[in-house]
């Protein structure tokens, strides 16, 4: 827990969000600038800063976060979507807490800008 941290205070509950899934490991909420018709976030509630830091006994949460972002995106008809996890600023990171991106809706190109 790091307690300036944005994503540490939306999962404490500090900071109010539209929450989509909670369980004892796992938050999942919509991105408060969505970037596609669904982006959802999912991140884990222990403060992991960037893909660089994790370890591994974080293995078990990764894969049981991109199953809560698949399950979200099932229940809104959502076969095709992207989860993308940005790591560092260079490549796009804002906010130094481990998280992934969901999105879906509309025409995803490849290779993302
Ligand atoms: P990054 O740029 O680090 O990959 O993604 C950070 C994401 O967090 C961005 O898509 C941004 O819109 C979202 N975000 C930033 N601040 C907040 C907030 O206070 N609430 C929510 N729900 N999303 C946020
Ligand atoms: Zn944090």
């Amino acid at each position: 827990m790091s307690e300036q941290c944005l994503f540490c205070r939306i999962a404490k509950g500090e900071i109010p969000s539209t929450k989509l899934h909670e369980d004892d490991e796992i938050l999942a909420f919509e991105d408060i600038n969505p970037q596609a018709p669904s982006h959802l976030l999912v991140i884990p509630r222990k403060h992991i800063a960037t893909m660089n830091d994790l370890a591994e006994a974080d293995d078990a949460v990764l894969g049981r976060m991109h199953r809560v972002a698949a399950k979200l995106m099932q229940e809104r008809d959502h076969s095709a979507w992207r989860a993308v996890t940005n790591c560092n600023a260079e490549a796009g990171q804002t906010v130094f807490h481990l998280h992934l991106h969901a999105l879906a809706g509309r025409s995803l190109r490849w290779p993302p800008g």
